[in-house]
């Protein structure tokens, strides 16, 4: 994989691409041709009832460019938050938030980025320093595979069992 300095302009991805590239390529396929059925499963409601719990008061859901972030606090420098339903995605959760300072860092804005694990009382800070090679061969592999004419074989684990294409990958 490449590690090429894209310009803001010739990124064109967003954070649930990079997001899904730590979960399943095939996923993130399905995901980039536009065929989203997120809806239907009853993880993604679980998790939107836990933000609007406990995040209700924040500013939710800020759009910056290709990016959503899930809620943004100013003090010395910018924070993004980002709140997750579990740890099972841990590494997908990180890479996601690397995106974002990325993204936010190609703006000219210097941030770190708080993962929020509300489920198990716990947090995580990111920051960009020395993982930005990390961060442009993620981009470059999205590219890859958003590319490609059909979707990367279906691997078959433990993540299909709650995965909204299921039944496009084995039914
Ligand atoms: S069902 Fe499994 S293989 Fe298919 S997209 Fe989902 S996680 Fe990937």
């Amino acid at each position: 994989m490449s590690s090429e300095d894209y310009p803001l302009d010739h990124i064109l991805i967003t954070g649930t691409e990079i997001n899904y590239l730590f979960i399943c390529s095939t996923k993130l396929w399905y995901f980039a041709k536009g065929i989203t059925m997120e809806q239907e499963s009853e993880w993604v409601d679980l998790g939107r009832f836990l933000h609007e719990r406990r995040y209700g008061s924040e500013e939710k859901e800020v759009q910056v460019g290709r990016i959503k972030i899930d809620f943004i606090r100013k003090g010395d420098i910018i924070e993004v938050h980002e709140v997750k339903k579990s740890k099972s995605m841990e590494k997908a959760h990180e890479m996601q938030a690397l995106y974002y300072l990325y993204y936010l860092k190609k703006l000219g804005i210097n941030a770190k980025a708080v993962l929020h694990y509300p489920k198990l009382n716990e947090t995580k800070e990111i920051t960009l320093d020395g993982r930005e090679n990390e961060i442009k061969k993620a981009i470059a592999e999205v590219k890859r595979i958003k590319s490609l004419p059909v979707p990367p074989e279906p691997v078959k684990s433990k993540k299909c069992l709650k995965c909204a294409y299921y039944e496009l990958c084995w039914v």
